[in-house]
């Protein structure tokens, strides 16, 4: 039993509080093992709880920890199934008390079942799972393991980036479910890409025999954010209202009119509806006409007092343009997503082959320039490191953006290796 004058805060067995990292607007990461969390007790007292982790490592679609914490009586905890590798991790976070409560109980001793079937999982030599200390632990091939490493998020465009060649992006995902998903706390993957939900839900419907999942979505140059459960995708309504602020669509439209009368419908068109949002306008500008496009741009928001980020990206005849609102935009939302996780800026890998990308790249986070970016990225590298070439800002002590070698995921995981990330 625990410990006179207070008591485990109470866990539903459909709705663990503590079992809540992917929900709707994920909660703050634990990153360590000090963090500290206070519930009441019964008697009004407080008293300080950590944390245990634990990643369970199965093809289980329902796998339920039962277990007892610090000697209390045995209950249920259903482990909920990683965004990332939803067919591969689940996990569950376990609220215990800083101390031990009962000397002679493990922190936490536990076994783990496959639902509601009479089939369980066990350590091979017999017995339950026992563990000592608060952290993060895993559950491979019937072990139990302190979790090392240091967790990453990547947060990768898709187009050209993570996607491209099929046999990097699996390399990509192979690593990822392998070695980065239950690493300490636990790694994060976002993907930050110009497309809509539909249009990413059809590429990870295409891609799927090699495509990792992610965690997070930020789709249409960062005006969208969703986050996935390990079933389902939800639109994080707080970013989006807050995108409201100092943005007038119909101001926008008009000046985007505008520009496209003066310049001429051959020269500039709006893209298809499914490409716009009520936070994005995008057209599809001939480069010859983009600088006086962008300069009418600017004078028409001047005189309407709309401030806005305008996103050009795009090689060949014709450009794309994007209008966003001035707090959206690829790194804004990346700083949106890296705050909803607790990951320090150190951790928070981007990565991106085109202008588009940009934004995200020049942020303090380490950056990935893939070996076959577009020209105009690639021109932003040049010009960067005219300023950056001596730079230390990166991950122990090396340059914070990096051209990879190798082109799309490969560059990925070069930018991770380069940092001693991987
Ligand atoms: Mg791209």
């Amino acid at each position: 039993m625990l410990g006179k004058g207070f008591k485990l805060p109470h866990l539903s067995p459909s709705c663990s509080p503590a079992c809540t990292r992917h929900s709707a607007r994920p909660l703050p990461r634990v990153h360590a093992t000090s963090v500290e969390t206070t519930f009441q007790t019964a008697s009004q007292e407080a008293k300080l709880w950590t944390h245990v982790k634990i990643f369970f490592e199965t093809p289980w679609k329902q796998p339920v920890l039962h277990g007892s914490i610090s000697g209390a009586n045995w209950d249920d905890f259903p482990l909920h199934r990683v965004g990332s590798a939803p067919n591969r991790w689940s996990f569950c976070t376990l609220p215990v008390p800083q101390a031990p409560t009962t000397a002679s109980a493990p922190l936490v001793e536990f076994v783990i079942r496959h639902g509601s079937k009479d089939e369980w999982n066990k350590p091979a030599q017999g017995g339950n799972y026992v563990i000592h200390a608060p952290g993060s632990y895993t559950i491979r091939s019937n072990a139990v393991q302190a979790s090392e490493g240091t967790p990453v998020m990547v947060v990768s465009d898709l187009d050209g980036t993570m996607v491209g060649d099929d046999a990097a992006t699996a390399a990509f995902r192979d690593w990822w479910e392998e070695e980065a998903v239950a690493r300490g706390s636990g790694s994060v993957l976002v993907y930050n890409t110009g497309r809509s939900l539909d249009s990413f839900l059809g590429l990870i419907q295409e891609k799927g025999h090699c495509l990792a999942h992610p965690d997070a979505l930020i789709s249409a140059v960062g005006t969208k954010v969703y986050s996935f459960d390990g079933k389902s995708w939800r639109e994080d309504e707080a970013w989006t209202a807050q995108l409201d602020k100092e943005w007038d669509l119909v101001a926008v439209r008009d000046a985007a009119y505008k520009a496209l009368t003066q310049a001429g419908r051959d020269n500039m068109h709006f893209r298809p509806k499914e490409e716009l949002n009520q936070h994005k306008v995008t057209c599809g500008v001939r480069v010859e006409v983009l600088d006086s496009v962008l300069a009418s741009l600017a004078s028409s928001f001047a005189d309407a007092g709309v401030q806005a980020n305008v996103i050009t990206s795009g090689h060949g005849d014709w450009r794309f343009m994007d209008v966003v609102p001035i707090r959206a935009g690829k790194l804004e939302a990346l700083q949106y997503v890296q705050g909803l996780y607790g990951f320090p800026t150190q951790q928070v890998v981007a990565c991106g082959d085109s202008g588009n990308d940009i934004l995200m790249l020049q942020g303090n986070n380490p950056a990935v320039v893939v070996g076959n970016s577009q020209p105009d990225l690639v021109r932003w590298y040049t010009d960067q490191m005219k300023t950056e070439a001596n730079s230390t800002s990166g991950p122990g002590g090396r340059a914070r953006l990096y051209l990879a070698p190798r082109h799309e995921a490969y560059s990925i995981l070069e930018g991770v290796q380069y940092w001693n990330l991987k």
